[in-house]
């Protein structure tokens, strides 16, 4: 990663090489901080891939490990509950 802060305008922004990411901080802790999230978004974003879903083995697009089931089952797991009193 090229992520830096740089002074820009009256405080500091966070950079990626010349490209300006975020607005102006008005001081550089809080520019570093920021930079900080930045860098975690793009790790979670490397994370993102195709994975086989726990419940039913279907292949899915996962935002990370913790994401593990496919839409469908999750929809499935959450709405059974509604779906019992219901029926
Ligand atoms: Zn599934």
């Amino acid at each position: 990663m090229g992520l830096h802060v740089d002074r820009w305008g009256e405080g500091y922004a966070v950079f990626d090489g010349k490209q300006r990411l975020t607005g102006a901080y008005s001081n550089r802790d809080i520019a570093l901080r920021a930079m900080d999230r930045k860098e975690d978004e793009a790790r979670h974003a490397q994370q993102a891939r195709n994975r086989n879903c726990l419940t039913c083995g279907g292949e899915f697009w996962s935002t990370g490990h913790g994401n593990r089931m496919c839409d469908g089952c999750r929809g499935r797991h959450s709405g059974l509950d509604a779906r019992m009193v219901g029926g």
